[in-house]
């Protein structure tokens, strides 16, 4: 196949390829609609808010377009320097995206606008940025609710083109995909055809186990907390051997997330493993400490390692 990158060219086999920003508020389905895209975890999911921390790009490719998703940080009223962080690294993905796609949840959006929505469309419109409104998790309500949904919110805001979409059942999400694909810019591909994700394997070990976390830890207890995978330790059997530090704020916390017997941190790091290794598709030996580290959300180096502005 003959493969062109001139911008001029138009030819119908000309590569395409460019970002697409799923921005929205906390728990609007952006992490799970990067999976679902992608076909492959490249964004950990949990009910709980605040679960994506950074940018996470998933790339899928669509005839000769590949279509970077830019999974990002929910939008909210941010209190402390990690939120204030996240929120800034999903504006900074939206300003630097072709395409932004604004996620509403469509039942909790049923009677009104919450107030984080509300706060991304006045910041959309402040950026002179167009977005197209993904009104996600269609699942949860009537048709004719829908569409009432789907008339105030685009009543609201400045949008070019409206998907219903469930990022759960895929329902919607294939012709979103191909009108992104459709309207992405000529350009050369900028990842290699396998990779799904451009997030470093450490990275994402550490972030699997968080979701773990989040899934098995009640209430506020998540946000309190952070993983870091410490050894990546290659073994000559094909395995692997990972150490990784879970950093709590309080002894309380310690005490929470270990369990009685240490029998909570044993479950959830056999729930980790379990998906680690299909993952990585080989045997993995997972080593979970925990630590207390009260200003560890104040330390420059865990930003570092997410690509976040300490300083946002
Ligand atoms: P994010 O914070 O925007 O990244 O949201 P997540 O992808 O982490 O999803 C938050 C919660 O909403 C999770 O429990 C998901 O399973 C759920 N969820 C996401 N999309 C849908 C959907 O289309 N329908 C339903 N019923 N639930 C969804
Ligand atoms: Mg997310």
């Amino acid at each position: 196949m003959t493969e062109s990158t001139d911008p001029a060219a138009g030819a119908p086999e000309t590569a395409r390829c460019g970002f697409v920003a799923l921005l929205g508020a906390p728990n609007a389905g952006k992490s799970t609609l990067a999976n679902a895209l992608t076909g492959a975890k490249v964004s950990i999911v949990s009910p709980k808010v605040q679960t994506t921390r950074t940018r996470v790009l998933g790339i899928t490719t669509v005839d000769r377009t590949q279509v970077i998703l830019v999974d990002t940080p929910g939008i909210f009223q941010p209190r402390r320097r990690l939120d204030r962080a996240m929120v800034s690294a999903a504006w900074q993905g939206a300003a630097d995206a072709d395409i932004v796609a604004l996620l509403v949840d469509a039942a909790k959006a049923e009677e009104r606008t919450d107030k984080d929505t509300v706060r991304i469309i006045e910041g959309l419109k402040k950026n002179n940025r167009d977005a197209i409104l993904l009104l996600n998790k269609i699942d949860l309500l009537k048709r004719e609710r829908l569409l009432a949904v789907a008339d105030r919110l685009n009543s609201e805001g400045n949008f070019s083109k409206i998907f219903m979409i469930s990022a759960l059942n895929g329902s919607g999400i294939g012709d979103f995909l191909d009108f992104c694909a459709a309207q992405l810019p000529p350009g050369p591909h900028l990842f290699p055809a396998d990779q799904l994700s451009d997030m470093p394997d450490r990275l994402l070990a550490a972030e699997i186990t968080r979701e773990k976390l989040y899934l098995n830890l009640h209430q506020e207890l998540p946000y309190a907390l952070t993983v870091e995978t410490e050894t990546w330790e290659e073994r000559r059997d094909g395995s692997v051997k990972i150490e990784q530090t879970i950093y709590v704020q309080r002894d309380s916390q310690k005490s929470i997330v270990l369990g009685k017997g240490g029998q909570q941190v044993k479950r959830i790091g056999a729930s980790a493993r379990e998906e680690l290794e299909a993952l990585f598709d080989r045997r993995v030996h997972l080593f979970l400490f925990v630590k207390v580290r009260d200003k560890w959300q104040d330390d420059p180096a865990r930003y570092r390692d997410w690509g976040l502005d300490f300083s946002a």
